[in-house]
């Protein structure tokens, strides 16, 4: 048993833990947990647990089921809603009949990511700014997308009467562990942001599950439904995942470069143009949902062309302001909080490391304001835009050798699949808008 694993045993015994969730991700990103009693806590770390991998998401066939769940132990934490007694594990997956990761784990697609940038001699650091919407709930507790508030960016009580619901959402992170660095009302009625400390890429994205797990169950004890829906309110803005991306080499940073004019190395540019150069088959994995493509429109601070920008947003990336060389960072303005962020985070570090390896040459940073350009003045500025629906996603993603080599043969194969059968699916339905536009005119 490792010193790590020997501390966690302590711990559930001091906090009288009684039962260990122990969770992983499916290729959609969403958490599924098996629960064991905690005195299973060490065979979990020393034998692993058993599970039947056919019935998740994407994992495998039925007649090769069965994955171990081999649980980090850095990343113990008691739930808080819980009245203390269950905790939890993330775990990595691992393929019975080899002794592997298992390739279909989302948690080891993104440490692929991550040896590869070992190997190029870089760590990655990452922080997301997750926005979600609070609605109320109807007499039998389903979700509504009517706002519990009427507040606006940055507003104080008493309009963003969500205050103390964030306050509790707040409390549940830290004892969950996330150090929590500021939290606002968005611009959205209902529509709220709450950022967490930057970290290495990996914890990040676990952290994101945590985040939206935390979330949805603290707001439900008010009585609230949290959503991280990218668009639930047509014509207002919808909800993004902004992602800070930061190497370090050697202990420093690798994106500042004082003697540049945006402060951002020759390492940073060429990470930009990697990003740039994929973003259609990246939207793919960073926006995988139907509804992901109605945030992706002008006016509503999302970003629909691929260019970057040290001042407008929007632009694909930015180059937010550091207070010190360390913070020097690019901020990723597409992803939305509805992706997988294990994947989300492995395709985005893929496409800047071959930016880098490729030594490619960064555009010029777009200093006005994108959407007001027409067709004309983007072609001039030479600016593509992102696909406009999933479909168009799928599309490019397919075309796209180094995303797809980025999620590997099995989770490549199992999300196009997934994919495809979503935007068919929503292809073939009539929703309102057409009903309110036809049913009456012809
Ligand atoms: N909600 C916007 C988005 O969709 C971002 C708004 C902001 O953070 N300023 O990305
Ligand atoms: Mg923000
Ligand atoms: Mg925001
Ligand atoms: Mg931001």
């Amino acid at each position: 048993l490792s010193a790590e694993a020997q501390r966690v045993l302590d711990e559930i015994d001091d906090k009288d833990v009684e039962f260990l969730r122990l969770q992983f991700t499916d290729i959609l990103g969403t958490v599924k947990n098996v629960s064991v009693p905690a005195d299973q806590a060490e065979k979990a770390f020393t034998e692993g647990i058993y599970f039947d991998g056919s019935s998740i998401e994407g994992f495998v066939r039925i007649q090769e089921s069965d994955m171990r769940l081999k649980p980090d132990p850095s990343t113990f934490a008691v739930l808080p809603w819980r009245d203390g007694h269950s905790a939890r594990l993330i775990c990595d997956v691992i393929d019975t009949s080899t002794g592997e990761p298992f390739e279909g784990d989302p948690r080891y697609v993104l440490k692929d990511a991550l040896a590869r940038a070992e190997e190029m001699g870089y760590t990655v650091n990452a922080a997301p700014e997750p926005e979600f919407f609070l609605f109320e709930e109807d007499e039998d507790g389903r979700a509504t997308t009517k706002t519990n508030d009427a507040g606006g960016y940055f507003d104080l009580a008493p309009k963003d009467l969500a205050s103390d619901v964030r306050r509790d959402i707040i409390f549940g992170l830290e004892e969950m562990g996330l150090d929590v660095e500021a939290s606002h009302h968005e611009v959205a009625q209902g529509q709220h942001e709450i950022n967490f400390e930057y970290a290495d890429a990996l914890t990040t994205a676990d952290n994101v599950g945590t985040f939206r797990t935390v979330v949805r169950a603290i707001a439900a004890q008010h009585d609230l439904h949290a959503t991280f829906m990218p668009k639930p309110i047509p014509r207002i803005n919808g909800s993004g995942m902004h992602t800070h991306i930061s190497l370090f080499e050697d202990g420093e940073n690798a994106f500042h470069d004082e003697d540049d004019e945006f402060d951002l190395s020759e390492t940073a540019h060429s990470f930009i143009a990697g990003v740039l150069e994929h973003a259609p088959a990246l939207a793919a994995v960073t926006n995988p949902t139907v509804n992901s493509y109605k945030r992706l429109v002008p006016g509503y601070e999302a970003p629909v062309y691929v260019a970057w920008s040290d001042r407008n947003r929007s632009a694909l990336i930015r180059k937010p302001a550091a207070r010190v060389p360390a913070a020097s960072r690019i901020e990723a303005r597409f992803p939305d909080p509805s992706c997988n962020p294990y994947l989300a985070f492995a395709v985005l570090i893929h496409a800047g490391l071959d930016g880098i390896e490729q030594g490619l040459e960064c555009p010029d940073p777009v200093r006005e304001n994108i959407y007001e350009f027409d067709e004309e003045k983007r072609e001039e500025y030479g600016i593509d835009t992102l696909p406009s629906n999933l479909g168009e996603a799928i599309d490019a993603l397919e075309e796209d050798e180094l995303v797809l080599d980025a999620l590997g043969d099995h989770v490549g194969e199992k999300f196009i699949e997934a994919k495809t059968a979503e935007y068919d699916d929503y292809r073939v339905d009539v929703s309102q808008w057409e009903l309110d536009r036809y049913l009456e005119t012809f």
